[in-house]
């Protein structure tokens, strides 16, 4: 099956932080994706900016190595790779001095075309690189500002850092990347949901029982971990991809998919999360915090060997359950959990449908499951619906339940593509559907930090787990209150 591919106009590219690990990693093999797909028009250029000097032909050398490192042998054709290396430009610049920015100017030229500016650089400069790209005049109707998480760590400061760049863009023309949305099955979630009449009708609190989104990760923090020690899985991953995805699963169906619109249907949702605070904290939330365990058979630290502060209580995992208080999902928990050096890599939406209401089957049907849809955002992305039948032949009527598997890999011919690819050239379209609009980066920190005050009120410490292992057993305590139990990839 193929699609054809249509060309965005020629844009500029600006990677602020053009040499660091982002870029190095998503963006060059992202863009470079693009372009061996014909989706790139070779007139467009990519300009890395960052302090160190180097100059065009070495900064080519450097985005060489990434798509060495990052893209499989099989997609690196070397005449496709030659041509994108007469696309990179670099310009040394100091977002905090006047240092390289007539350099860039002069670069970028009088042309009137979308130009990009992909701040990948941390949140700390993005004031200053604001004021230069307007001080110098480089900030034009189609120009366009790119930031990524961390938005802040609280209201307060996520507010701060939203006045800072929208002193000088306009909120259309900025697009905050929450790359969890780029992935194709989340964008899957929305055909699901509003391109089939199937769902529509049993996707609320009279048919569904609850919903689970967990974000799984088998590694530990790496390198990363100092980093990481001020910042936390809440705060690394539920305010933005966690809470993101349940306002996918929960809103009310859009007008259209203007970005407005969808952006308007989940930002209602966040305004109706229940608050959680110091009273209910300690009963619908869990900290953890990993210690050395195994990973794929190997022995892996605890995280306080991998920080400085030792006395850290900086969580690598939590599990939320959260209530979304409207007619649609009252009474329907949705239970979130996250975190690091856990059993596996698993991203997956749990809707687990209610059982029947009576079971005409008696005891040959011991075992009627509830339906159950399962949204796989990583690995092996795809979607299955569980269902029960009648198992074949003779025996009587033994029911049991199949997959309807929608695996994405098995069924369509083409790669899945990096979320960034698509958000990259989502950003010159001009397409801001799936980027996060200030007001729902902001309602979402507002559900998020009356939760992390009450933990520092009532004083909750972090449960201990072993690396390895599927969080604290308080987690596990957490839903199997309910009578519910977490869906730990078995099927
Ligand atoms: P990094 O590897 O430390 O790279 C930082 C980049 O910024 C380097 O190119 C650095 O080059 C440049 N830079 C630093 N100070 C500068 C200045 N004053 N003026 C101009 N350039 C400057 O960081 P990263 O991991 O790529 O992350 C960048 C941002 O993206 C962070 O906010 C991070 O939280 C966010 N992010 C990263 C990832 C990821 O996968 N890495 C994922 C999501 C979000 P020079 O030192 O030569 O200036």
């Amino acid at each position: 099956m193929t699609s054809q591919i249509i060309p965005v106009e020629a844009f500029d590219y600006v990677v602020f932080g053009g040499t660091g690990d982002l870029a190095e990693r998503k963006l060059i093999p992202a863009l470079f994706r693009r372009y061996a797909d014909g989706q790139i028009l070779a007139q467009s250029r990519i300009i890395g900016a960052a302090r160190g000097e180097m100059d065009h032909e070495e900064y080519r050398s450097f985005a060489r190595n990434a798509l060495k490192t990052h893209i499989k042998e099989a997609e690196l054709d070397a005449d496709k790779i030659n041509a994108f290396m007469e696309m990179l430009f670099y310009c040394s610049i100091d977002a905090k001095s006047d240092k390289g920015w007539p350099e860039l100017k002069s670069i970028l030229g009088d042309e009137d075309r979308v130009r990009a500016y992909y701040l990948a650089v941390g949140p700390a400069i993005f004031g200053d690189i604001a004021d230069r790209l307007h001080s110098n005049g480089l900030i034009r109707e189609r120009s366009r500002l790119v930031i990524e998480k961390p938005i802040g760590k609280d209201l307060a400061s996520a507010h701060a850092l939203n006045e800072v760049v929208g002193k000088h863009f306009r909120e259309d023309q900025i697009f905050r990347i929450d790359h969890y949305l780029g992935k194709e099955t989340v964008q899957n979630l929305m055909a699901l949901r509003f391109a089939n009449t199937l769902f529509q009708p049993v996707w609320n609190a009279s048919y569904i029982d609850h919903v689970q989104i967990t974000v799984a990760e088998d590694l530990g923090v790496e390198g990363r971990g100092n980093y990481y020690d001020t910042s936390g899985a809440i705060r690394d991953m539920v305010q933005n991809h966690l809470l993101q995805l349940l306002c996918l699963v929960a809103m009310e169906p859009p007008a259209s998919t203007d970005a407005n619109a969808v952006r308007d249907e989940k930002l209602k949702v966040l305004r109706s999360l229940k608050p959680i605070d110091a009273e209910s904290v300690d009963a619908k939330t869990v900290r953890g915090q990993y210690k050395a365990g195994a990973a794929k058979g190997n022995p892996v630290p605890a995280y306080l060997d991998e920080v400085d502060d030792k006395q850290s209580d900086t969580e690598t995992f939590v599990a939320i359950k959260a209530e979304i208080e409207t007619w649609r999902w009252a009474g329907v928990p949705f239970y979130l959990r996250t975190g690091k050096r856990l059993s596996s890599r698993v991203s997956e939406i749990i809707v687990q449908f209610k059982p029947v209401p009576h079971n005409i089957f008696g005891d040959d049907a011991k075992s009627i499951k509830a339906n159950r849809l399962i949204i796989r955002l990583q690995p092996d992305e795809g979607v299955k619906q569980g269902i029960t039948i009648k198992d074949p032949g003779p025996g009587g009527m033994r029911l049991r339940e199949v997959d309807l598997d929608m695996s994405f890999a098995e069924n369509f011919d083409v790669h899945a593509p990096d979320a960034y690819e698509r958000l990259l050239l989502d950003v010159i379209r001009g397409n801001q559907t799936l980027f996060m609009r200030r007001d729902e980066v902001e309602a979402a920190w507002k559900w998020i930090d009356p939760l992390i005050a009450g933990w520092a009120d009532t004083n909750q410490k972090t449960a201990k787990y072993t690396a390895g292992t599927w969080g604290p057993t308080s987690s596990i305590a957490l839903i199997e209150r309910d009578g519910r139990t977490w869906h730990d990839g078995e099927a």
